[in-house]
This record gives C-alpha cells, structure tokens and sequence, in this order.
C-alpha cells in the first residue's frame, strides 16, 4: 500500500508524463508505456503491475491523466472484472501470464456469465466443466456477451460439482475464445426500427 498523498501522486505522475508522452507514437506503444510505469490499473497491487493505490491515489491519476490531455488506460471487462479477480484469486503465475496483456491492451476479455436460463440469479447456472485428465471439458451456452465476437479471453463460470448446493459448486475459468468448439452467434434485435416507429 502506498503512502503517498493525492498531490505526490499528481507530482510523480506530471514528472512521468513529461518524460513518456508523445502523441505522435502508436495507442499500442502508449498503451504499453502506461503499463510498464505502473499507470495502467494503478489500485491493482504491485505484484500484478499496480501501485496498491486507493481510491483518492486513483482518483488522482485519472484526474492528471485528463487534465494533461492524454489518452487514457485500455478500459472494458479484462481491465474492470478480470485483472481485479485474478489479482486477488490467482496464482502469482496465473497473474504474470493474464494480466501484463490486459493493461497495455494487447487482450480484450468479455465475460462468460450469463446464460439462457441464468440471469440474475447464478443459481440457475447450467454450463458444466467436466475434468478430463489435464483438461476441462466445458458444455454449455452463454448469452448477453458483450464483446464475444472481438474478446480473445473470456471469463467463464460453470458448475464443476452438480452435486453441491446451487449456489456453489461453480468455478471460474479463464479461456481462450478461439479454439474448437466455441461458436460465436450475433443477437440480432429490432430496436431500431422499434424506435423508428415510437417517433414517427
Ligand atoms: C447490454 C447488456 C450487456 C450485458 N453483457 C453481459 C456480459 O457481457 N456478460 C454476461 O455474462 N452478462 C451480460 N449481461 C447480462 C446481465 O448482466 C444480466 O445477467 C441479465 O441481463 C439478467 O438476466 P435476464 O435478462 O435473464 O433477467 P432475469 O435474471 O430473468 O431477471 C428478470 C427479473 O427478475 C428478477 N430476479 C431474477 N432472479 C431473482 C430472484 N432470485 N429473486 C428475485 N428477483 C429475481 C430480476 O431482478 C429482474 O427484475 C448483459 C446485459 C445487458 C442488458
């Protein structure tokens, strides 16, 4: 955890930006110069590239961030569910291998929770993950993906002991979206013209 104030978070960060900023370079290079000086997800601890900043430090470096007129950190769901989860939950290793991807961008995750039949409530959760020698076989169909069709991970919950009561006997998986056996389908709706006709 960090001791420092809003105000040497600022200082420190102004010093950074003057050294590393160049808008001429690519978003990529950006992205990875904001990671590698810790800046990316600064409240993740420093074991999974964070600073361990709390919520004003944070606050601190988005309000720098925009006042000096920068692109910001990569965002969506790697960024918010992801790198926070398995900063806390992983191994040391499972961290060093999903999180550096996720906070210079480089992975975009999208989250495997909800299903035809389990919204709100995870309990209704169907998808089963099997073992399968060093293998999980997972069965099932996710709704609502935000993201699916571009995500290269996803986090993905299933239910690996049927027998235990509903609401536990669930594990999280980190999976790559493209291999054999994930099929991606669009959910295609009407609003458009739904909307069309609420206005005319
Ligand atoms: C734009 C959008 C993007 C989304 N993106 C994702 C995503 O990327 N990944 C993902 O996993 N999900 C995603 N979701 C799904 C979302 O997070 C919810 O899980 C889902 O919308 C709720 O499920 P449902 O629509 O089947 O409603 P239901 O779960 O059927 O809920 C219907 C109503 O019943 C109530 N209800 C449900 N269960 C109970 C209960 N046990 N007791 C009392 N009341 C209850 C609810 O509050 C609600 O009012 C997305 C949804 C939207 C709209």
């Amino acid at each position: 955890m960090s001791e420092q104030t809003a105000s040497e978070v600022s200082e420190e960060l102004s010093a950074w930006l003057e050294e590393n900023w160049d808008p001429e370079i690519t978003l990529a290079e950006w992205w990875s110069r904001l990671s590698e000086g810790r800046w990316s997800h600064p409240t993740l601890p420093e074991e999974a590239g964070g600073r361990g900043y709390n919520r004003e430090q944070s606050m601190a470096v988005t309000v720098g961030l925009a006042d000096a007129n920068v692109v910001g950190p990569p965002t969506g769901l790697g960024h918010m569910l992801a790198a926070p989860t398995i900063a806390v939950h992983g191994t040391q290793e499972q961290i060093d291998r999903f999180i550096p991807e996720i906070l210079d961008g480089s992975t975009a995750w999208c989250q495997l929770f909800s299903e035809p039949n389990a919204g709100s409530d995870l309990a209704g959760l169907q998808a089963r993950a099997i073992r399968d020698g060093d293998e999980w076989v997972i069965t099932g169909q996710k709704v609502w993906t935000s993201g699916g069709h571009v995500a290269e991970k996803g986090m993905l919950i299933a239910r690996t002991d049927p027998e235990a009561p509903k609401h536990q006997g669930i594990t999280y998986f980190a999976i790559d979206m493209q291999q054999p056996g994930i099929e991606v389908r669009p959910l295609r709706n009407d609003w458009t013209r739904t909307f069309q006709r609420s206005i005319s």
